[in-house]
């Protein structure tokens, strides 16, 4: 369980995918699924594909705060880009099991279900946050959850 030298030239990858194929003004992440040394998948975080990204909208769409004291439920237009990863993958059959996902901030608690749930044995990333239940969880999984120092 340790961050090895490749790992680094993924990430490099990965920021780029968040340069280049995000299209959320507020989340700005990218995220790559790595199978045997090869980039099989990428995704950037933003609307679904046939949606009005954010980025034309000039705003990030979201349920007022006050929905979210009320159902403790946030919700925005824009997806994660770990899980539009995993969305992308479904619709077109790709497996992913077994993958290592390189995404460009911490997966929040809504992805890491996902993630778990789509097999995905190694997630490396780069900026942290202060949640610790997604670390939690990915340990329960026996996934290994890094981040890149
Ligand atoms: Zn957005
Ligand atoms: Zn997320």
């Amino acid at each position: 369980m340790s961050i090895r030298e490749e790992d680094f030239k993924y990430m490099q990858i990965a920021e780029q995918v968040a340069e280049e194929m995000s299209t959320c003004q507020r989340g700005h992440t990218g995220s790559i699924l790595v199978k045997k040394k090869e980039i099989i998948l990428a995704a950037g975080d933003g609307t679904a594909g046939c949606i009005k990204s954010c980025a034309e909208l000039k705003e990030c769409p979201a349920r007022p705060k006050q929905y979210e004291e009320r159902t403790g439920i946030r919700l925005r237009k824009c997806i994660c880009a770990e899980r539009k990863l995993i969305s992308l993958a479904a619709r077109d059959g790709i497996a992913i099991g077994g993958g290592t996902m390189y995404v460009t901030k911490k997966p929040c608690l809504t992805c890491a279900p996902s993630i778990i749930d789509a097999g995905i044995e190694r997630v490396i990333y780069d900026a942290d946050n202060t949640d610790t239940m997604t670390s939690e969880m990915m340990k329960e999984a026996n996934i290994e959850f890094l981040q890149l120092k």
